[in-house]
């Protein structure tokens, strides 16, 4: 086969050949064992196969006349070419198996091999969402147990196991307030949100067809009590508070903020994505929280799988618990944690609950992510409650440790109010010449680190919010603090070559809002030289 060459990329795309770097130029593009990759529809030919099956002969047509007329224009590409091909893009992603991940907010924490192991067991791989209940036993009991830990760790009643994402957890959280007030006639419209919540929160709230109002903090970083309590009244559904917040402090006045919501009427709602730095120290529950979700992909260390496999159970308290979804896990009279599900029945349709229950509906069409959940409880098995409660610890004293470490050249906005929690957040203050968060993050990837959470909270001016998780050792954070210190005494010195960076990715600083404004989300064949036939007029099968 004579593939005309499609390739579309040009050695000058790659960092190597920007006139930074002494090394000589190379006729590839590559750097050493940096390779270039193209794209799939660039390297790809419809002519190619990975397999080598013979024209069908005989037996009807059975297509009814919808036959595909002209060519699919896939690329196609042998085995080796495609295990190539992604195996060398994976080799320019940054991974939490390579490095510090210091996202804030995303605990990027390491995914222990033990949870893959059990994860992988075919009788949990392998299992089906229709298979007969009576053929499932084992995997209900793992969700049970994981149900009666994410219960027992947090002092709740019940708990919906089926949301796949913190996100979807607070929606799901939200919808059990909504459906406890109609339940009780009582029309509410807003939800209160502090200034420094993840976005996922107000967004919640107004999918769930709530207005939602600010609540403001004070100068600590924390919630204002007084305000809040002014501004509750009876058309105030909740609140939706996270604790530890997004600034890294734990709210204190937490009981003192329940009671008096629900004096008011309303129900608490707490945003628990945080909880891995309180994990084994507060129940929640004690707290007066009415619904939580848990990113068991953060606190729970299953991996976060780029938008795929999340994973976020919400404990509910017992005034909540009838109105979650179906199924869900709750506490009976004398403290057993039970699956509220099917009676004896072999499926597990919604016929079988008949009326008898107030659940608002179902989140998803069946349990949940299996696969997270064996993870997440191998992680609680093999740390015990002793091990839960040094996973806080280690997360706090890490993220404090870099606080210190670094308030002497970043602007600690919070650093008055104490040590912080799980998570380090410092201001753009004291940057010269122009030099933004952004110019800072960009000469971190050159250090060989993935930025830190960048512009959020919206509190903190050129937010940067560090967390390191506890999954890193005293060598592994002294490199880091070293990378940082370094970055940002340039910042501070007005660094103007911070501008151009990185120099060393594969690919150069983007145009972020050129991206975002006019993404670019399919490929087109460039035209090729006259005489060539293109990717759709190869034909092929
Ligand atoms: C991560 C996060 C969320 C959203 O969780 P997802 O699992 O990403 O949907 C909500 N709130 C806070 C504070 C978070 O950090």
């Amino acid at each position: 086969m004579n593939a005309p060459n499609k390739s579309g990329w040009k050695p000058e795309m790659n960092a190597a050949d920007d006139g930074m770097h002494n090394g000589p130029k190379t006729v590839t593009g590559n750097r050493a064992l940096m390779l270039e990759e193209p794209l799939l529809f660039e390297i790809g030919h419809v002519g190619n196969t990975g397999v080598d099956l013979p024209e069908p002969t005989g037996g009807a047509n059975r297509l009814g006349g919808f036959d595909r007329s002209d060519a699919i224009g896939l690329p196609g590409l042998t085995e080796p070419e495609t295990m190539r091909h992604y195996t060398r893009l994976s080799r320019q992603n940054y991974a939490i198996d390579l490095g510090l991940f210091p996202l804030g907010s995303c605990t990027m924490k390491h995914n222990p091999r033990l949870n893959e192991k059990v994860a992988r067991m075919p009788g949990f791989a392998d299992v089906h969402p229709l298979q007969p209940v009576s053929t499932v036993r084992g995997a209900l009991e793992v969700i049970n147990e994981l149900a009666h830990w994410l219960i027992e760790l947090t002092g709740m009643h019940g708990v919906a196991m089926s949301p796949k994402a913190g996100a979807h957890g607070e929606l799901c959280g939200i919808l059990c307030i909504r459906a406890a007030l109609e339940a009780r006639g009582d029309a509410r419209e807003v939800i209160l949100v502090p200034e420094s919540a993840h976005g996922t929160n107000p967004a919640t709230a107004a999918f769930a067809g709530y207005r939602v109002e600010d609540i403001p903090a004070n100068s600590d970083g924390r919630v204002d009590l007084e305000a809040l309590k002014a501004r509750l009244g009876p058309d105030v559904a909740g609140v939706m508070i996270t604790n530890p917040n997004t600034c890294g402090l734990f709210e204190r006045d937490m009981k003192a903020i329940s009671d008096a919501v629900h004096a008011a009427g309303g129900f608490v709602y707490c945003d628990g994505a945080n909880f891995n730095a309180i994990v084994g120290k507060v129940r929640p529950g004690d707290l007066g929280v009415d619904a939580m979700h848990i990113n068991l992909h953060k606190t729970f260390s299953t991996p976060h799988g780029g938008g795929g496999p999340g994973s976020g159970p919400v404990v509910l308290s017992e005034a909540l618990s009838p109105f979650g979804p179906l199924p869900y896990t709750a506490r009976t009279k004398d403290g057993v944690v039970h699956l509220v599900e099917e009676e004896s029945a072999d499926s597990f349709s919604e016929e079988h609950f008949g009326g008898r229950m107030q659940s608002f509906g179902r989140m998803t069409a069946f349990h949940g992510q299996m696969g997270m959940f064996t993870r997440a409880l191998t992680y609680i098995l093999s740390h015990g409650a002793d091990g839960l409660a040094q996973v806080a610890e280690d997360a706090v004293l890490n993220a404090n440790y870099i606080l210190r470490s670094l308030e002497d050249l970043l602007d600690a906005p919070f650093g008055h109010s104490g040590p912080c929690m799980h998570e380090a957040i410092f201001g753009d203050k004291g940057f010269e010449g122009g030099l933004s968060t952004l110019d800072l993050a960009k000469a971190l990837i050159d250090e060989g680190y993935h930025p830190m959470t960048m512009y959020f909270p919206l509190v903190v001016h050129g937010a940067m919010l560090i967390e390191p998780t506890e999954t890193e050792s005293k060598a592994g954070l002294d490199q880091f603090i070293a990378a940082l210190r370094g970055v940002a005494e340039r910042a501070r010195a007005g660094d103007e070559s911070m501008k151009q960076a990185p120099y060393y990715a594969p690919r150069r600083r983007l145009d972020e809002t050129q991206a975002a404004r006019k993404p670019v989300l399919a490929w087109e064949e460039p035209s090729p030289p006259a005489g060539t036939p293109t990717l759709s007029e190869q034909g092929g099968s």
